[in-house]
């Protein structure tokens, strides 16, 4: 099947994930999408395929003869779309020849090259966009569709040899569990790749370390008519903490490697009060040293209010994969190699954020994350250029190439 024929049937299949669920996976209809997955890869002669009782499908392409000795690498993507934005009823529209312009998606709606410059980039190329009443599920189905045509044309063409190979699918990345029983021992590979970046040559193996921090405050109401120096506002305490933390390190004020405290939620009164924050930064010292900061800035303020006012929660989530793929170098060497080959010039840049390949990496499978060419994810603007899903289907056969030298 063709790259084009095979993205388009996967976007038919309705995958939504929803964090309200408490099911894995959380919602039913993803494995309608995995176990047609499982089928099809043993009609193109996969072995070993399986669905497992939580639904993650696993299968191999087998090593060439004289190659079994070779080191096992694997490839992982998701097939759920994200909760932000209708998903049922894709209608995909494709482009020949993109010319450039603005892009009308329907009679109300266009993308415009104003607001998305990063469109020049694309003249010329087929792109797929949807009809503006749904995401197109590019995020991170065009992985998909790049896995299973690679898959085919290995297994088509036995002339090109290679080691053995594992394909990986997995529910729910996009409400952060996609990994939560993720059977690393039985996947079996040395290395992997997740195929779930977006622009063309994205290579990515630095991700955040991650905190969250629950600051819950209980405070002493009385008449504020009679407060003067009984009353403890359980609000006012997290707006000194919060004045405490530097401005200059929120989200809204940094980028690149440059790490952050984000306040995402405040709820309470007078008497108690809670605040949520994030903390994030690539380097793990500087990662440690927000914390500390933070431990510091309650220290402080409980001389304030005393103690018992303030209780800190301070939870690690994912650490920066960066520390687990770099003792394996020839891991990233290769995707470089594989796509300057594919005639896609590498961009290596920090995420700022966390992926299922960050978490893999700290169960023991090393797993940077590589581009599939589709854009604007998580909502109606999003759009995948086919051009650059055929550089990577060229990019992925590739690394299996060199991997086999
Ligand atoms: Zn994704």
């Amino acid at each position: 099947m063709e790259l084009k024929e095979r993205f388009l049937k996967y976007v038919g299949f309705d995958t939504q994930s929803n964090p309200e669920s408490e099911k894995f996976p959380s919602t039913d209809k993803q494995l309608v999408l995995l176990k047609a997955l499982a089928e099809e890869m043993k009609e193109l002669g996969m072995t070993e395929v399986e669905m497992d009782g939580y639904g993650y499908v696993m299968g191999t392409i087998p090593a060439s003869q004289g190659y079994e000795d070779k080191k096992v690498i694997g490839f992982i993507s998701h097939v759920d779309t994200s909760p932000d934005m209708n998903g049922a009823n894709v209608h995909p529209q494709v482009i020949e020849k993109y010319d450039g312009g603005d892009i009308r998606l329907n009679e109300e709606l266009t993308m415009t090259v104003k607001e998305f410059p990063e469109l020049s980039f694309f003249k010329g190329h087929t792109l797929i966009t949807t009809d503006g009443t749904s995401l197109l599920g590019a995020d991170d189905k065009a992985g998909v569709a790049e896995i299973m045509t690679m898959a085919e044309y290995l297994l088509t063409h036995p002339e090109i040899k290679h080691g053995k190979i594992r394909i990986g699918f997995t529910p729910d990345e996009e409400i952060g569990r996609g990994v939560d029983f993720f059977d690393v021992k039985r996947f079996g590979a040395a290395f992997a790749y997740t195929v779930d970046g977006g622009f063309e040559g994205e290579l990515e193996y630095e991700n955040f370390n991650a905190a969250g921090a629950k600051i819950l405050i209980q405070g002493r109401n009385i008449h504020p008519g009679y407060a003067k120096d009984k009353m403890i506002n359980a609000l006012q305490v997290i707006a000194d903490i919060h004045a405490q933390l530097p401005a200059w390190e929120r989200p809204e004020h940094t980028e690149g490697y440059e790490g952050f405290y984000h306040l995402i939620g405040v709820s309470g009164g007078v008497e108690r009060a809670t605040a949520e924050y994030i903390i994030r930064d690539h380097s793990r010292e500087k990662f440690e040293a927000k914390k500390r900061y933070l431990q510091e800035v309650v220290a402080f303020i409980t001389k304030k209010y005393g103690e018992g006012v303030i209780t800190l929660d301070l939870k690690d989530q994912y650490y920066n994969m960066r520390e687990m793929v770099e003792p394996h170098p020839e891991v990233i060497d290769i995707a470089m190699r594989a796509m300057e080959e594919a005639g896609v010039t590498p961009l290596v840049r920090p995420i700022r954020g966390g992926t299922d390949g960050a978490r893999l990496s700290y169960m023991g499978l090393p797993c940077p994350n590589l581009f599939t060419g589709g854009m604007n994810f998580h909502g109606k603007y999003e759009y995948c250029s086919l051009t650059t899903m055929k550089k990577a289907v060229r990019t992925l056969l590739n690394i299996v190439k060199i991997w086999a030298e």
